[in-house]
């Protein structure tokens, strides 16, 4: 199930992209294959922009899990929005690949994924944007960025109920995360760095980052962070997984895929155990 309509990148036939630039199409490749071939998985971008003369999409995926008992979940998960980390992309298709397999992993959700929030900075191998803009501080000024008005007007559309961000951090030798929104944020981080500490180790330090942590866990952030909707009555859970960048690739995208299937198998729990009450 794929829109041929919206290839994740167009090179205008009069500027080729250089053979050494790095390929949304080629990183995006095997989600895209999965895509065709899936009842689940739908791709299709959420806006598209024009940078230096080239046409960019900002991809996005909805992978639909099997009916669930009560009211369908909507989760939003962001990658490589800082260009420099693809590995939460590759990360998203190896969770995507596991749910392909497993479906059940996912019953009850709909979960909005957006590899390539920074598709300009990936290409150009830059933690910033091709305008020199850091995305990751950018969200709720009403910055000009093509890229934070359709993930904004993205948040604003599908109300989410859980917000889950990937990167990876090559200041830190383990593991870690930011929590936000709704209180059961940490209920949801504690387990979720459980599971990817099968595969990595986790930053144990008082201080990551500038910020005060508890066990790998910091409540606070960075002015202008991928976040929900400002001042919310019920704001979503908002997670910030964070993969130390020297690791093994491959074990980085197994810690995140790891966290993130821990945090679906929780969150529905919670939600489940709510609706009871
Ligand atoms: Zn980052």
């Amino acid at each position: 199930m794929t829109d041929t309509l919206l290839n994740p990148v167009t090179a205008p036939a009069t500027s080729p992209t250089p053979a050494s630039r790095r390929s949304v199409e080629r990183l995006l490749a095997h989600l895209d294959f999965i895509a065709e071939h899936s009842r689940h998985l739908v791709s299709k971008s959420c806006g598209r922009f024009e940078s230096q003369g080239q046409s960019y999409a900002l991809p996005r995926y909805l992978f639909v899990g099997p009916k669930g008992g009560g009211d369908t979940i909507r989760l939003g998960i962001f990658a490589t929005i800082h260009g420099d980390e693809p590995e939460g992309a590759l990360a998203l298709t190896r969770f995507v690949s596991a749910l392909e397999k497993n479906p059940e992993l996912a019953t009850g959700y709909a979960l909005f994924i957006y590899p390539v929030c920074n598709p300009t900075g990936f290409e150009d191998g830059t933690r910033h944007n091709r305008n020199g803009l850091d995305l990751n501080r950018e969200f709720w000024k009403q910055s000009a960025e093509p890229e934070i008005r359709f993930l904004e007007s993205e948040i604003w559309m599908q109300a989410f109920h859980g917000i889950v961000t990937l990167h990876s951090d090559d200041t830190s030798d383990g593991l870690y995360g930011f929590v936000g929104g709704a209180v059961l944020s940490e209920n949801l981080l504690e387990p979720a760095l459980q599971a990817a500490g099968r595969f990595l180790p986790r930053n144990h330090s008082p201080v990551i980052d500038g910020f005060n942590a508890r066990s790998g866990i910091i409540q606070s952030g960075y002015h202008g962070m991928l976040k929900s909707v400002p001042n919310l009555d019920y704001p979503p859970f908002e997670l910030t997984l964070e993969t130390p960048a020297k690791a093994p690739l491959h074990r980085q995208a197994d810690a995140h895929a790891a966290a993130l299937e821990t945090i679906l198998t929780e969150f529905r729990y919670l939600q489940a155990v709510a609706q009871n009450i």
